[in-house]
């Protein structure tokens, strides 16, 4: 056995997808859980659009976590379905589901997510989150009762906070003792699975979503163009296609305010992410309806998951 603590005979591990409604918190809470920042959050629904995996070892044990892209409602462009096949495939396999919904109340959204994930004959966890958001604990009690009523029985109900950490450890206690034995499959150190090239794409969307208005952020998209290592630097330069020119009006500002104040926001994460400076170029690109355009959309690397 690989990894496990010495003298070591029992290590687990294994998959834990993270599925829920968009804007429930998912990416929030596998930040949480593994201690960094992995998959790129805002207030805006549908932030995700690719899997992201966040591992997180210790000397007994390695939890794969999959942070799915929220199922969409269906709005006919092909982006959209890859996304969808995406967060379904990322299903395959898994040990535990680990199920989100929010302290505000249970929807018919939130049926909906579960009804896909009651066929796939997986143990269920259910998080309830965004408890730090309740004026009082005692408001939690009719909807765990809810939960309790519903078609698929929950191993466990956890309320936690994904923004404060509440709640975050025993929920990973809990989801620990559900883990098969079995040796680790990633290398200790190795907390994704994505590159530096695809962390960098995503803090620079996260910008776009976080300081972008209305439906400019659902057109863009971000293509990384060069990431060099030069002496003790980091030079980044990468493209923000949009599908309008009036889009790419918008995201430039006036002076080239706004994205001077992307770029910079973007440079900031990712230096703290490399430990390293960040010489960062952006530019503004149009592309008509890439949203929908097979090509366009695998040039950027979707379909392919
Ligand atoms: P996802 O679409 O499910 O991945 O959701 P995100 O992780 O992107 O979170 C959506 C929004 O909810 C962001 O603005 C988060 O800061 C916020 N959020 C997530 N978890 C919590 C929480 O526990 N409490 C509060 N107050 N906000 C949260
Ligand atoms: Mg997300």
């Amino acid at each position: 056995m690989t990894g496990a603590g010495e003298g070591d005979t029992s290590f687990k591990c294994g998959f834990v997808a993270i599925v829920g409604q968009p804007n429930v918190g998912k990416s929030t809470l596998l930040n949480k859980l593994i201690g960094q920042k992995i998959s790129i959050t805002s207030k805006r629904p549908q932030t995700t659009r690719n899997r992201v995996i966040g591992v997180k070892t210790d000397d007994r044990v390695q939890i794969i976590y999959i942070d799915t892209p929220g199922l969409h409602q269906h709005s006919g462009k092909i982006l959209n379905k890859y996304i969808n096949r995406a967060a379904i495939n990322s299903l395959i396999g898994v040990d535990i589901i680990l199920f989100m919904v929010t302290a505000k109340g249970w929807s018919g959204a939130d049926d909906k997510v579960l009804q896909k994930i009651e066929t796939i004959g997986v143990p269920v966890i259910l998080a309830i989150n965004k408890i730090d958001k309740l004026a009082q604990p005692d408001m939690l009690l009719p909807q765990i009762e809810t939960a309790n009523n519903k078609a698929v029985t929950f191993t466990q109900i956890i309320p936690v906070s994904a923004s404060t950490g509440e709640g975050v450890d025993e929920l990973a206690k809990a989801l620990t003792a559900m883990l098969p034995d079995q040796p680790l499959m990633y290398p200790a150190d190795q907390v994704t699975d994505r590159g530096n090239r695809f962390m960098a794409a995503e803090l620079i969307r996260e910008q776009v979503f976080r300081q972008i208005g209305e439906e400019v952020p659902y057109s863009v998209a971000v293509q990384l163009e060069s990431f060099k290592r030069e002496g003790r630097m980091l030079r980044i330069s990468a493209v923000i296609w949009v599908e309008k020119p009036g889009q790419k009006a918008i995201l430039i500002g006036k002076q080239g305010k706004r994205l001077k104040s992307l770029g910079t926001r973007a440079r900031e994460e990712m230096e703290k992410l490399f430990s390293q400076k960040v010489f960062l170029s952006l530019w503004v690109k149009v592309r008509e309806n890439w949203r929908d355009n097979e090509r366009a959309l695998n040039n950027l690397g979707f379909g392919n998951e």
